[in-house]
């Protein structure tokens, strides 16, 4: 029999990591529509975390774009920072 987390033969429980474990032992316990429940905050949580990985990927595009374009950091300008940062 394999590792109950990952499925691996050549892998055990105590290969993860403690929170993987934890996690694992925590999803285990729950009930089918308590694990279901999980699943839908976890998709809703992942489609903001790529909705903000999109947002600051564009934020810094933009700022390595300005930063091709100067050829000092005195001649960088502070609108540009400014931007990039109001996204963070
Ligand atoms: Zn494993």
């Amino acid at each position: 029999m394999g590792c109950k987390i990952c499925g691996r033969g050549s892998c055990t429980e105590s290969f993860h990591s403690l929170p993987e474990q934890e996690q694992y032992s925590k999803y285990e316990a729950m009930s089918d529509n308590a694990l279901i429940s999980e699943c839908v905050d976890k998709d809703n949580e992942i489609a903001e975390l790529n909705t903000r990985v999109c947002e600051l990927e564009k934020a810094l595009d933009k700022l390595t774009d300005v930063a091709a374009e100067c050829d000092s950091w005195e001649s960088f300008p502070q609108g540009a920072l400014d931007e990039a940062l109001s996204v963070l």
